[in-house]
């Protein structure tokens, strides 16, 4: 038997790769890393436990408990990265655009940036509120 066939048995019915073996990966790695200057005990036990994890996760057979691992996440990863994203765009629309929380039901709402007082009604929930405005657009 080949060696590649001997893998291919020696993996069927396990769990295999996903999207938090990669992350862990990356974590191990990079713990490896800093403690090549750090020279630190801790980080390489947890390094080791980091390691044990990743491929404890890899050969497991119960694949439908690993999978929910996975999928949570999933959903804190890319919450994490729509947060970012979501900061991104409104720096983007910074000149255009303020954004503002409405009081009553904590929605961020967009409005046009004029300078001064304003009295705006939220979308959301129709509470009417007024908002400052410090900077008008910038040209
Ligand atoms: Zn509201």
């Amino acid at each position: 038997m080949k060696f590649r066939d001997r893998i291919a048995r020696f993996m069927y019915g396990r769990y295999g790769t996903d999207n938090l073996f990669y992350f862990l990966s990356v974590v191990y790695i990079t713990l490896m890393l800093v403690n090549v200057f750090a020279h630190s005990w801790t980080l390489y036990v947890l390094g080791i436990a980091v390691f044990v994890i990743t491929f404890y996760r890899v050969l497991s057979r119960n694949t439908v408990k690993r999978m929910n691992e996975n999928v949570k996440f999933n959903r804190l990863f890319g919450g994490i990265k729509d947060w970012f994203l979501n900061r991104k765009s409104r720096i983007k629309q910074n000149k255009s655009y303020c954004f503002k929380r409405c009081p009553n039901c904590g929605k961020v709402l967009r409005l046009p940036r004029v300078k001064g007082k304003h009295s705006t009604r939220c979308p959301a929930c129709s509470a009417d509120f007024n908002v400052r405005v410090w900077f008008d657009r910038k040209k």
